[in-house]
């Protein structure tokens, strides 16, 4: 794995972000997520959008400073991936592409974290900021995503998804 001298934070149209200082190749891990275990239901009351989900009810709070994948951007057309290795209950962000010195990391948030956070202000990843995706909406009222979580008032809504490997 990448050492985190490797990286660099810096001022994107959606926050601060992070980019490679040298050349990572294909399938390259580069960092992990790394945060305290949480059960959803003891998970922070505020909201906190540093919460990755693993297997359901357990989330790593990713929020510490320590943790630099934190800064990595949401992108629709990511060149990162997030994966969750089941047997050591980890999430490693690796290479998706080739990816060279001064390229933004990013990586897909998930569909459920994108309409609970981004799509209501509107996606800045530079996929959506030229203009190829679909314009921010609000989310539409009674969906079946919103029903369950009724009664967990104050609970996390989403967490930042990961694909599974293997
Ligand atoms: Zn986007």
């Amino acid at each position: 794995m990448a050492d985190v001298s490797e990286f660099k934070l810096f001022r994107s149209a959606a926050g601060l972000g992070l980019r490679a200082l040298r050349n990572f190749k294909k399938g390259e891990s580069l960092l992990e997520y790394t945060g305290r275990k949480l059960h959803r239901d003891r998970a922070a009351p505020r909201p906190n959008r540093y919460l990755f989900e693993l297997n359901d009810p357990w989330m790593i709070d990713g929020s510490p400073r320590t943790n630099l994948a934190r800064y990595i951007n949401h992108s629709c057309d990511p060149n990162a991936q997030a994966v969750h290795h089941e047997d050591e209950d980890r999430i490693f962000i690796e290479a998706l592409r080739p990816i060279s010195v001064g390229d933004e990391i990013t990586y897909n948030y998930g569909d459920e974290y994108v309409d609970e956070f981004i799509r209501p202000v509107g996606c800045k990843c530079s996929k959506c900021l030229n203009g190829q995706a679909v314009p921010p909406q609000a989310a539409a009222p009674g969906r079946a995503a919103d029903a369950p979580r009724a009664a967990n008032d104050g609970g996390p809504k989403a967490g930042r998804r990961a694909r599974r490997a293997g």
